[in-house]
């Protein structure tokens, strides 16, 4: 394989964008290699700007549910351009999505959308805050909301209860109102709202954790978190920017049968466009502005052709079901394949797979929270990641993210992927 175009892209790149691309894991920094630039994508695969081809086990980082230029998605989509782009008043397709989105999810009454998964998470506890007039919001170390100043936080010392900035930049004073507890430990939360639970304003959860590796919550520890809010008049948020239309239409508050008071969505609902959107029960959406004090705005907010591409994405998933089962199916093959390969090369590596999204973890598992996850042999898998590449599967560019399938891969796809796998694994032994 042949690396010249997408060498010469970055090198040009990193003149004028930091490090060369627009958000830091692009740039293969943890798998210490350059990155490399892709030209297109259809079906299953990916092309870069050499011309080499891979299956693609990022897929956006979720959007791509249906594959890349999927024909359904994208049929008549010149004749809504041709419309005009964005006019900064209101659209029907607005409001026909978001009606859509609060039919999908039966935990939310009312939905404002965004344009990152990061907005979406910011103006929640913003709301949330608001709602409550409380001001302190409890997240799980590990856990990621995008880069909100108050939620780039990890936990403090022993001798400090509150929270570190994560990031230069963001000052103590605002992640003081952030209290950080352990993922899956409902003892830490029970501990935060007695010191503290009389200004908790809400808890944010990844309700099955997709930024520390794939590390799914328990269902108690959710149940928990459900009624200790109640109990204390918090609100518990959960941020499905990465489950919600992807492990199951309905997201993970379906799949755990567990209703939160609000929720965030992106990455899949905007079927590859930059969409994000928060709702919640009525009661709390009405706290949010022209209606309520709570201000919150954007100008391409609710774009005309994003919405009409999100709504359609949503539709198909929707009218096909069967979508949800195909995924879990091809996932389940694939850690099969590989824990089979894992057995007959004696390693000792751990593939962890809940519904349709996986991660192998270079560990031996269980992996139940952040400290968990960190023993994982990082270099190893930066290897793994080289030689995967080289046989043409791109893998999530760092151990600490999961993989994504779509519709459009198939069974070659896996088997393919599977074979691949015994030999990097065997070359990195
Ligand atoms: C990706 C992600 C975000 C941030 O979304 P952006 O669109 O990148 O701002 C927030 N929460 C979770 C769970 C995510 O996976």
């Amino acid at each position: 394989m042949e690396f010249k175009k997408s060498k010469k892209a970055y090198e040009e790149g990193i003149k004028y964008i930091p490090g060369g691309v627009n958000s830091p894991v692009r740039a293969f920094q943890s798998v210490d290699r350059d990155p490399v630039f892709i030209s297109k994508g259809y079906g299953s695969k990916i092309e870069d700007e050499d011309g080499n081809i891979y299956i693609d086990y990022i897929g956006s980082w979720g959007p791509a549910i249906l594959g890349h230029g999927n024909i359904d998605l994208l049929d008549g989509i010149d004749e809504i351009i041709n419309n005009g782009l964005s006019f900064g008043l209101p659209t029907k397709i607005e409001v026909d999505m978001a009606k859509l989105m609060v039919e999908s999810y039966p935990a939310i009454d009312m939905i404002r959308m965004v344009n990152s998964g990061t907005e979406a998470t910011m103006s929640a506890i913003r709301v949330a805050r608001g709602y409550t007039k409380k001001n302190k919001i409890i997240k799980f170390e590990g856990c990621y909301h995008g880069h909100n100043d108050s939620l780039l936080v990890k936990s403090g010392s022993g001798t400090i209860t509150y929270g570190l900035p994560t990031s230069l930049g963001v000052p103590e004073e605002i992640v003081k109102h952030t209290i950080v507890c352990r993922y899956n430990d409902l003892d830490d939360v029970k501990n935060a709202f007695e010191k503290y639970g009389e200004d908790i304003a809400g808890i944010i959860v990844e309700p099955v954790a997709g930024n520390m590796g794939l590390v799914p919550a328990d269902k108690e520890f959710l149940q928990g978190l459900r009624e200790i809010t109640r109990e204390y008049k918090s609100v518990l948020i959960f941020d499905e920017v990465i489950t919600g239309f992807r492990i199951s239409y309905g997201g993970a508050s379906e799949v755990y049968g567990i209703e939160p008071d609000m929720a965030c969505f992106g990455k899949i609902i905007g079927g590859g466009f930059p969409v994000g959107a928060y709702g919640g029960k009525r009661e709390i959406m009405e706290m949010v502005s022209p209606i309520g004090g709570v201000y919150q705005a954007g100008t391409l907010s609710g774009n005309p052709l994003a919405m009409h591409v999100g709504y359609r994405n949503l539709n198909i998933l929707k009218d096909n079901k069967d979508i949800y089962d195909d995924l879990i199916n091809k996932a389940k093959d694939l850690e099969e394949g590989i824990n089979s390969n894992i057995k007959k090369l004696g390693l000792n590596i751990t593939m962890v797979r809940f519904r349709d999204m996986l991660t192998l973890f270079f560990g031996k598992g269980p992996f139940r929270n952040y400290d968990d996850v960190q023993k994982c042999d990082t270099n190893m898998y930066a290897k793994y990641f080289k030689e995967m590449l080289n046989r043409g599967v791109m893998l999530p560019p760092a151990q600490f993210e999961c993989m994504f399938l779509s519709i459009a891969h198939s069974e070659e796809d896996i088997e393919y992927t599977i074979k691949a796998n015994y030999e990097a694994l065997k070359a990195i032994k």
